[in-house]
């Protein structure tokens, strides 16, 4: 039997000053992981504090040109928004590749970005593990670790972020809205989740009661020169063992800017703006592709079972800058690859 009390929040005001006042306490929307890890006996809130009411469910043009989304909108309204369709088809492709018609019309927007590992050894409490219960050591290093990361893992955590939204965020530049006990700040989204280091409990930058409100997308780029390529063990209802999120500005037969993200390889959407602008002037080939794949994988680590992910992400890379410097971006909802 797990205790916790329940309260609604009228307002934002209110949401942060119960959660902010009380350790144990969390905030509750979509619940499509937290309700998860609560069955699972991996977190044990004492008090939930419900913040669906809250008035954060508007998308809005910015005076930037670009879509302000509230925290609570849902992903599937998000992926099927109108300005979202036409001016960030990247984000929506995304979105739709991600989880399943039920969890996207639950999940929203600010959740996502605060979903957990979906690492098999933190959702059981039987097994060690650092993220779920610090300095038990970790299950997966040197265990069944085939989804794990390459890139940016540490000694106590080699755990991947799930999200394929957030690794479409992340080649767009998206800003994160936070409010708090202190007041209101934003995040650059390359800023907003970290690497596990030693302490791989900690997710990302915001601090005990603090509540994201919105994320905002600054003027639509890269028209179609975009893809979202997401490579999984089953072609749907499964998390990305490589994606990858890539948008190029061209300039005549020439790449100006290059935007690359990768996930299902590290604790953080990846980026590498080495990487980026040694496309920067060039014709797009190949052989540039593969040397921006190259540089994006530098220092790639595989632990056992995931050594395969190495060279997959390396021609997933060159693809999708091949299928976005072609103008042909991948359907999700086509889930063959073309
Ligand atoms: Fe836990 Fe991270 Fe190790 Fe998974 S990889 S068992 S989340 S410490």
């Amino acid at each position: 039997m797990m205790n916790f009390s329940y309260t609604r929040a009228e307002t934002v005001a209110d949401a942060i000053s119960a959660v902010s006042g009380d350790p144990g306490a969390r905030y509750i929307a979509g619940g499509t992981n937290l309700v998860d890890l609560m069955k699972y006996d991996v977190e044990r809130p004492g008090r939930l504090v419900d913040i669906t009411r809250l008035p954060l469910r508007d998308i809005e043009a910015t005076p930037a040109g670009g879509l302000r989304i509230g925290a609570l909108v849902p992903n599937s309204d998000l992926a099927y928004d109108p300005r979202v369709e036409r001016d960030y088809p990247l984000l929506a492709s995304a979105i739709l590749a991600g989880a399943s018609a039920q969890l996207r019309n639950a999940a929203t927007t600010g959740g996502n970005l605060l979903q957990r590992t979906r690492c098999y050894y933190f959702y059981d409490v039987g097994t060690p593990c650092n993220k779920r219960a610090p300095g038990t050591g970790c299950g997966a290093i040197g265990g069944v670790n085939r989804i794990h990361a390459i890139l940016g893992a540490s000694e106590s955590c080699i755990a991947t972020h799930p999200s394929d939204m957030c690794v479409a965020l992340a080649a767009l530049e998206a800003v994160v809205h936070v409010a708090g006990p202190e007041g209101e700040r934003t995040v650059a989204f390359e800023d907003f989740h970290r690497l596990p280091g030693d302490r791989p409990e900690i997710d990302n930058t915001l601090k005990h009661g603090e509540m994201i409100t919105a994320v905002e997308l600054p003027a639509p780029r890269f028209g179609t020169r975009h893809t979202y390529i997401k490579l999984r063990d089953r072609l749907s209802y499964a998390f990305a063992l490589v994606s990858v999120a890539a948008g190029l500005e061209m300039d005549g037969g020439s790449i100006r800017e290059a935007r690359i993200a990768l996930g299902g390889v590290a604790h953080k959407p990846w980026r590498v703006p080495e990487a980026e602008a040694l496309l920067g002037g060039q014709e797009p080939s190949r052989e540039l592709f593969g040397a921006a794949a190259e540089r994006l994988l530098q220092g790639a680590q595989g632990q056992g079972e995931n050594d395969f992910k190495i060279e997959l992400a390396r021609r997933a890379v060159i693809r999708a800058l091949g299928q976005a410097a072609a103008g042909t971006p991948q359907v999700q909802s086509v889930k063959s690859i073309n």
